[in-house]
């Protein structure tokens, strides 16, 4: 079969089954570090946060095996997950942002990989900067809250980017621009309570938002007001407000529920051996067992 035909039914196997997903050349690896690059120069992330947060990122052809020659984008429609704690006779809420969930990047690997395994083609997972090649290939575009929003998801979805040997569909590449509709609201700056979002620049101010400080395991810096905590982990404020998701049916699809003891042990514990089955069963469940630290931190800031 030729290979434009089986990246064809590549994309259209993903599509049928809800899954958006733009190509591009290989070769778009040097844009995306550079894309990655330029803020750097210009001062406007820097050098403490780009090594912190962007040091993972695999952006050169030999940082893979040879023979590769596309980059796959994929967007998956998601759900915020729900958590609620039970502690010292009260009942906490807490949101997992979108993003989270890592439960349907199986489902869009195994249509990957059924579609074009059988021609001999593979796939591996691509460790680039998933926002920025879904906005360059069209995909999504930027908010100004620096969220991606795709078509019919608004903001509630995740990305997963893959490489293949199979040659790439189209290779569009698009330049940046906030969505229109961001050009008269600025519903989302006005609901930061950091002051991450500014008219000022595109670009968010990283170390003030509130998702840069609870994904990591420094204390919280003094400015950050209890009060401004509203998710387990991330935070939900600037697309909770963001008319392009008014149209969008949210409602978490995975409540996890911490009974009194689990969440007392839960917050006592200082080693992964002080984590009781059941709450890492429900960690799991949530793609966040790797983080358990992160949470308890997190907990304990907004109990
Ligand atoms: S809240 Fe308004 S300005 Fe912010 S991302 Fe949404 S549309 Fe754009
Ligand atoms: S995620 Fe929260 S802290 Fe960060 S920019 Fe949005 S509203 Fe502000």
């Amino acid at each position: 079969m030729e290979t434009g035909t089986i990246m064809n039914q590549l994309e259209k196997n993903l599509k049928d089954q809800g899954f958006p997903v733009t190509t591009c050349h290989i070769k778009h690896l040097d844009d995306l570090k550079r894309d990655l690059e330029t803020p750097l120069k210009r001062g406007l992330i820097g050098d403490d946060f780009f090594r912190e947060r962007l040091s993972y990122l695999k952006l050169s052809p030999h940082d893979y095996r040879e023979g590769l020659k596309t980059i796959i984008i994929t967007a998956a429609s998601q759900q915020p997950q729900e958590t609620i704690f039970y502690h010292r006779g009260k009942k906490y809420r807490y949101l997992v942002p979108p993003t989270y969930s890592v439960k349907t990047d199986k489902l869009v690997e195994k249509i990957i990989i059924d579609t074009i395994a059988p021609h001999n083609y593979a796939i591996l997972p691509a460790f680039i900067p998933s926002k920025i090649a879904a906005v360059r290939t069209g995909l999504a575009k930027y908010g100004r809250n620096n969220i991606t929003y795709c078509n019919g998801m608004g903001s509630y979805f995740r990305l997963k980017a893959f490489l293949t040997d199979l040659p790439p569909g189209d290779d569009q590449w698009y330049e940046f621009e906030l969505m229109p509709q961001c050009k008269n609201c600025n519903a989302c700056l006005q609901s930061c309570p950091t002051g991450a979002i500014t008219t000022e620049r595109v670009l968010l101010q990283a170390t003030r938002c509130l998702t840069y400080h609870n994904e990591r395991i420094d204390d919280f810096p003094p400015w950050i007001d209890k009060s401004w905590h509203n998710s387990l982990i991330g935070c939900m404020q600037c697309q909770s407000v963001c008319p392009m998701n008014s149209k969008i049916d949210i409602h978490p699809d995975n409540t996890l529920e911490f009974m009194e003891e689990e969440t007392q042990e839960f917050l006592n514990a200082k080693n992964e051996a002080d984590l009781p089955v059941s709450v890492i069963s429900k960690l799991e469940d949530l793609s966040l067992y790797e983080d358990w630290p992160l949470l308890v931190r997190n907990l304990k800031a907004m109990l």
